[in-house]
């Protein structure tokens, strides 16, 4: 099944009097082991549309699927549980759990209800911290590392339950740009060596350059949408 398909999305926000049609009928679909960068400038609806992705934010109509589930036909409760196993997500500014180390954030995805973690959840979250290059810094809390450091733990939590797709918002937007390289090429190393299916919002054209399909937005809808495989001569 397709790892996520928008479709006909519309989100309104109400600022003061204003209406701001931040979504205008936004409709994609992302094939497995796609790589999708999401530009345009700012207020276009980038981190509208990823969080509706996400099913963090309801449209007011349209759809979206994530392998085959509606996210607008489960309840807020199976959605929150949807969302823990199936979509990875990334943030710009690392969102991790401050009073927990690296190992205990990472299997986060993997408890269930009550707190109880599934059978192996330690070792799975001790060896995606392993392949990340973070071996020595299980017993760290997020204030003890680098926002390198911190983004890695972040993108090993997105894994750690295996999900159908990884959504990042502005994963480079904190960090510098050495630090930032190093995200996009384990990005790109997830999408190609692995056939992870990610969707990452950037403003920036070097980071979208990781991307192997360039979708930009303007004003709440998508005004073009470029693969890599369409140009072959252009990576
Ligand atoms: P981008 O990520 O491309 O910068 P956003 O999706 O954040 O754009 O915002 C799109 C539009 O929706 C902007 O005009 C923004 O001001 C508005 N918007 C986003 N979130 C809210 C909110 N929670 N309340 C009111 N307006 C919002
Ligand atoms: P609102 O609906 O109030 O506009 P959102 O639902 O878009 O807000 O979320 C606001 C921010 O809260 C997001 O950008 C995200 O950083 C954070 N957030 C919301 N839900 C979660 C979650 N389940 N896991 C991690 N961060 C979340």
């Amino acid at each position: 099944t397709t790892p996520l398909r928008v479709d006909d999305l519309v989100k309104t926000f109400h600022q003061g009097t204003n209406l701001v049609k931040a979504l205008n009928g936004v409709s994609l679909s992302v094939s497995k082991g796609e790589f999708t960068a999401i530009m345009g400038p700012s207020g276009c609806g980038k981190s509208t549309l990823l969080h509706v992705m996400a099913g963090l934010t309801r449209p007011e109509s349209g759809a979206v699927w994530v392998e085959g589930e509606k996210l607008s036909s489960l309840s807020d409760a199976r959605l929150t549980d949807f969302r823990r196993r199936r979509i990875g997500l990334v943030f710009q500014q690392f969102n991790l759990v401050a009073a927990l180390t690296a190992l205990e954030n990472v299997m986060l995805p993997l408890m269930a209800e009550g707190g109880r973690g599934t059978a192996g959840a330690k070792d799975r979250a001790k060896q995606l911290l392993d392949r990340l290059g973070l071996g020595d810094r299980f017993g760290h809390r997020p204030d003890a590392m680098s926002g390198g450091e911190q983004q890695r733990v972040a993108i090993a939590r997105a894994l750690v339950a295996d999900p159908a797709i990884i959504l990042a918002d502005e994963p480079t937007g904190s960090l510098d740009s050495g630090n930032g390289n190093a995200i996009c090429s384990l990005l790109k190393e997830l999408n190609q060596e692995e056939g992870r299916s990610i969707v990452m919002v950037t403003h920036e054209p070097a980071v979208a350059a990781w991307a192997g399909r360039v979708v930009v937005m303007k004003d709440g809808v998508v005004c073009s949408d470029w693969h890599a495989e369409q140009f072959p001569d252009a990576q």
